[in-house]
């Protein structure tokens, strides 16, 4: 254990991209502060749409290489974010991209989606003895928006720090640790209608703009327990996400996926805490609150 950081923070995402647009100013703020931050993505993202013209041939339905190029992305994300620990989970290739939900992608042989719970979340559980984290940070059940891998990831997330805190789960994969605090990604409305009306009064060239609904995670302002201020971290996030430049296009302080409609780039960072003790009184401004060890 000593050679642990005092903090240590582990994020569970989908696939590369899905870190930075929600947690990249969070994750820059540990990384500068000196906690541990583990970042584990599920998937390589190989059916992500591709935005740049001169690289359409990476994906799927055409030489299907996107998942290597997009490990490359996420490796600058990081740098720009300052975060040095990100894994796949399962190591990379280990599942893949689902798909968005119905399409035939769901349920081939490897995609996330398919795989049993219990099996993708021993992979993490190993990871969560290793760097045993006080937080976690993932999805809502939802998946912030119903995608087959956002809502797995979820899945396997909570169960993983279930299983990891069993001492009958397991052995061989470490010395059993229990997660303190859980957060899901949330998004208050008001903080996103403030963005789309900003957006609106802003000179971009994104042929259209997308609506609060777009937003993965929105819920009532009275859900969020948490928020974390990232304008120190502004510069920071919008470059990773501008890493990721086979599916996202960064204008200012706005940027689109491959929809080309127009969203504000959320500088601070809500969550809602589901596990661990509740603030009183306002909001939290640090995941770490009331960690003791
Ligand atoms: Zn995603």
């Amino acid at each position: 254990m000593t050679d642990h950081p005092a903090r240590r923070l582990l994020l569970v995402h989908a696939h590369p991209d899905d870190e930075s647009i929600n947690n990249g100013a969070t994750m820059a703020r540990y990384a500068a502060e000196g906690a541990g931050v583990t970042l584990v993505t599920c998937t390589l993202g190989e059916e992500g749409e591709v935005i740049p013209p001169a690289l359409a041939h990476l994906a799927a339905d055409r030489d299907d290489t996107l998942g290597a190029h997009r490990v490359a992305e996420l490796a600058a994300a990081m740098k720009e974010l300052g975060v040095t620990d990100h894994r796949f989970l399962g190591g990379p290739g280990r599942f893949r991209d689902s798909g968005m939900t119905g399409a035939p992608q769901n349920h081939r042989e490897g995609a996330f989606w398919a795989a049993p719970v219990d099996e993708a979340a021993a992979y993490l559980v190993e990871v969560i003895r290793s760097v045993c984290p006080q937080v976690l940070v993932t999805y809502d059940p939802d998946g912030g928006y119903g995608h087959p891998d956002h809502i797995q990831a979820h899945r396997v997330a909570m169960r993983a720090a279930d299983l990891a805190a069993e001492p009958d789960f397991r052995p061989d994969l470490g010395t059993p640790h229990a997660i303190a605090k859980i957060y899901w990604n949330r998004v208050p409305r008001a903080y996103a209608q403030d963005g789309f009306a900003r957006l609106r009064a802003a000179t971009v060239s994104f042929p259209g703009t997308g609506a609060v609904d777009d937003i993965p995670g929105v819920v009532d302002d009275a859900v969020i327990t948490t928020e974390i201020d990232g304008t120190a971290y502004a510069a920071a996030k919008t470059a990773a996400m501008r890493a990721h430049a086979t599916q996202i296009t960064v204008e200012g302080d706005f940027f689109a996926l491959s929809n080309n409609l127009g969203q504000p780039v959320l500088i601070t960072e809500y969550y809602q805490l589901v596990r661990g003790e509740r603030p009183v009184g306002g909001r939290e401004s640090d995941l770490f609150a009331g960690v003791t060890s």
